[in-house]
């Protein structure tokens, strides 16, 4: 996929982090989220202690990385980044855990995919501070206990659903973020395209958000493509109709939706008669992951309404049908 929703090379990485809003009144968007943040956060440093532990959830390219970052930068403490993968040993979690500052934050991005031997060790250390490790080998092994500062675990998912109930217990702080509106992500391409250097106007900025899957890593990026556009076709101005023809280009139709989608919904209601069809054979219909489906594609399909998912399977909706041009069978489940 051309717009894909999840971050793509290092480089691409190094331009999001020059984007990403650092304090949580830049932050647009997620007024919940954030109203209960600023809350917390500041009830937090009152005592001088560490913010509860904190789990965000929401598609990629919402934003969860970015707020990590903000709650620390707001509560003036260090951030340490890992993600669930990664820590493969319980060795390198205890090595982070004792490596922290009082009121630390330690972000662990994917937290649902946190080996079972790595869950175990940060249960009791996010509860009192404390862990236990190995030391020695055979019969001189021996268990010690290590007091740790006071930390605050900032976990970001996609689902919630897929944590461990133990796990998603130990979160005072559980935070959902949604898709933005075009309103907010118009607000977000118009402040990147600033800092970019990019010359755009109110239209533009707004085309550019109605077509961005209510997301803000996509919005930054269909701008930096669109801008591409307006300098090799324009002045680099980037008006309405530059960033529609530029749009169209890149495959993102009138409503926002990329090849993928239109893949998706189109073996819905074409190579399964609207549904319903299940999860696996709709992975193998388009050749696309289950997970990528359930996190990347299905979320912001539902949320406009054009699929729905049933006990049965995903069914299409009228919308589906009307969106491709065809007419809603008689039989079908609509
Ligand atoms: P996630 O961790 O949920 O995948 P990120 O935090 O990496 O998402 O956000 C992706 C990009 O979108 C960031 O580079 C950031 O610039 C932008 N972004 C996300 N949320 C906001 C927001 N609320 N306001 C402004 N920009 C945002």
């Amino acid at each position: 996929r051309i717009i894909a929703a999840t971050p793509a090379s290092p480089n691409e990485e190094a331009i999001e982090r020059a984007l990403r809003p650092k304090q949580l009144d830049e932050y647009v968007g997620q007024e919940k989220a954030r109203g209960q943040l600023e809350i917390f956060i500041a009830a937090a440093r009152q005592r001088r202690e560490a913010l509860d532990h904190t789990l965000l959830f929401g598609p990629p390219g919402l934003g969860k990385t970015t707020l990590a970052h903000i709650i620390a930068r707001e509560m003036g403490v260090n951030l340490r980044q890992t993600s669930g993968p990664v820590l493969e040993r319980a060795g390198d979690l205890a090595a982070l855990l004792t490596n922290l500052e009082a009121n630390d934050v330690l972000f662990i991005d994917e937290i649902h995919r946190l080996s079972p031997v790595v869950e175990e060790i940060l249960y009791p250390a996010l509860e009192d501070y404390q862990i236990d490790i190995m030391i020695g080998e055979g019969p001189a092994a021996r268990s010690v206990r290590l007091d740790l500062q006071p930390f605050t675990l900032v976990g970001a998912t996609t689902r919630a659903g897929m944590l461990t109930n133990p796990l998603r217990d130990r979160f005072g702080i559980v935070a959902r973020l949604e898709f933005y509106t075009p309103t907010e992500l118009a607000k977000i391409v118009s402040r990147s395209a600033a800092l970019l250097n990019a010359t755009i106007d109110d239209d533009g900025a707004f085309e550019i958000a109605r077509r961005s899957r209510g997301t803000p890593r996509i919005a930054n990026r269909l701008l930096r493509r669109v801008r591409d556009y307006a300098e090799v076709k324009g002045s680099g101005r980037i008006t309405k109709e530059m960033a529609d023809a530029a749009l169209v280009m890149l495959d993102v139709d009138p409503v926002g939706f990329d090849v993928m989608d239109r893949k998706l919904l189109e073996a819905v209601l074409f190579k399964f008669n609207g549904g319903p069809v299940g999860l696996d054979n709709l992975a193998a219909a388009i050749g696309e992951e289950r997970d990528t489906i359930e996190d990347v594609l299905e979320p912001y399909l539902i949320q406009q309404g054009f699929l729905q998912r049933t006990p049965r399977g995903r069914i299409a909706t009228q919308v589906a049908y009307q969106h491709f041009g065809v007419v809603v069978p008689q039989t079908g489940p609509n």
